[in-house]
């Protein structure tokens, strides 16, 4: 078994991973480390879930340990498509570094620029990026990239989704010629692969596995249900799994987040949202809300979770079949992390039919289809709770009615998305 001490990283590293537990590295870290470490390209299929932040945060540490920055004139950038990985890495350099003196921000839309400026004029050492902020401060001269020696893509398919590539080519032009790239993305299609050969100079190239196919730990089911009873079955579930700790439902439209969140709440189940519409303060006071615990239940939409590591979460619920399969193996990862169990139910509409064979496609298996004990669908349990049927619910059950047809035009006119199929860049721009 490869210790930490084997692949190469500093004794004050190794002491610091020691008090937060880390025993032995991941695949990823014992395969990335030594190479960047030696200065090497690299070029990574991994995805969340495999231990991929350590494996390029540690070896950049101890790098970055020789030497110190100018005030503007950061060493290392790291992009990521969304904002909540921006904070997320961020926080894994926070808790890797304690042991170095080492200085990060954060450069992201939807928060004010006053704060980033400010930290940028301090000697930063690691810029932790969206790729629209970044360019946005650049243009305003709030920064130079000429001393970025160290640069980390992360998650290159979903900036490709994003539509971000333009702006990634125009920051690149801007990195010293001589850097050292590191580039990561989950799948590796053409595109990606030929993005990547413009980047890199003789990249050490490693896939891991996707821990998501490889994985027992998480269990998966089905449950056929119809539209309008998908949330009575929601619910049922949430009260009758055992050993639950944090759940993450998925939905694929952000509008039904909000519907989702308002019904879980009038049956007492306390949850909060995370989409694209609501502002950065209010993402990030979801996330906090779950991640300190005070709420058991998130619901999401696929950008906003992207990614998002919440060790806590035991159950990951999808509202609706993703209409992009590779999406259900991203959603399904954010449980079962690092080898803990996970336990994931889809609710599949017939309307849904086709997305499921797509999903099932992808994942080469069939999802088993589970019947829920104890739930008597002709009993309007909605009802119960709501006595007198409001306006507002009226609305919603009208919504769910709309958008099944919404499905059912989709999926006359479109094809069963694949691999490498995607959605269109309809997310925030960081
Ligand atoms: P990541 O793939 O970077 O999102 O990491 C997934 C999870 O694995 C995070 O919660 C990390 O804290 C954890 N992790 C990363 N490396 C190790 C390791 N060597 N040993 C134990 N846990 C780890």
């Amino acid at each position: 078994m490869t210790t930490f001490k084997d692949i190469g990283l500093s004794d004050h590293l190794l002491a610091h991973l020691d008090t937060i537990g880390y025993q032995n590295p991941t695949d990823i870290q014992r395969l990335i480390i030594p190479s960047v470490l030696m200065g090497k390209d690299v070029l990574g299929c991994a995805q969340t879930g495999t231990g991929k932040t350590a494996s390029f945060v540690l070896p950049l540490l101890d790098i970055l340990a020789n030497g110190n920055s100018k005030a503007r004139m950061p060493r290392a950038l790291i992009l990521e498509p969304t904002r909540e990985l921006a904070q997320q890495v961020s926080e894994a350099i926070a808790k890797y570094g304690k042991a170095h003196n080492i200085t990060h921000t954060t450069l992201i839309g939807g928060e004010l620029m006053g704060p980033q400026i400010k930290a940028l004029e301090k000697d930063v050492d690691i810029v932790v990026a969206t790729p629209g902020r970044l360019l946005d401060l650049f243009q305003k001269g709030k920064l130079l990239m000429s001393q970025m020696n160290l640069f980390v893509i992360d998650e290159a398919d979903r900036m490709m989704d994003m539509g971000f590539i333009p702006d990634i080519e125009e920051i690149v032009q801007k990195l010293p010629f001589s850097r050292q790239t590191l580039f990561f993305s989950a799948t590796m299609p053409k595109e990606i692969k030929g993005i990547a050969g413009k980047f890199l100079s003789n990249p050490k190239e490693v896939t891991v596995k996707p821990q998501e196919t490889t994985s027992t730990t998480i269990e998966e089911f089905l449950v056929k249900a119809t539209a309008l009873k998908k949330r009575a079955v929601l619910r049922h579930i949430l009260e009758t799994e055992k050993e639950r700790d944090v759940t993450i439902i998925f939905s694929n439209r952000k509008k039904d987040v909000d519907t989702l969140v308002s019904s879980l709440r009038r049956h007492k189940m306390d949850a909060r949202a995370i989409h694209g519409d609501l502002s950065q303060d209010q993402r990030e006071q979801s996330l906090k809300d779950v991640r300190e615990g005070r709420v058991k239940i998130l619901v999401a939409s696929d950008v906003a979770a992207r990614g998002i590591d919440i060790p806590e979460i035991t159950h990951v619920i999808n509202f609706d079949v993703p209409m992009n399969a590779e999406e259900y193996v991203h959603r399904i990862g954010r449980t079962g992390r690092a080898g803990r169990t996970g336990k994931t139910f889809m609710l599949c509409a017939p309307s849904e039919d086709k997305f499921l064979q797509g999903v099932q496609k992808f994942v080469k298996k069939e999802i088993p289809v589970i019947q829920l004990e104890g739930l008597d669908l002709n009993k309007s349990t909605e009802r119960k709770a709501d006595k007198k049927p409001r306006p507002e619910r009226r609305n919603a059950e009208k919504e769910v009615v709309a958008e099944s047809e919404i499905y059912k035009n989709e999926m006359n006119k479109k094809p069963v998305l694949g691999f490498g199929d995607h959605l269109p860049a309809f997310m925030n721009r960081g």
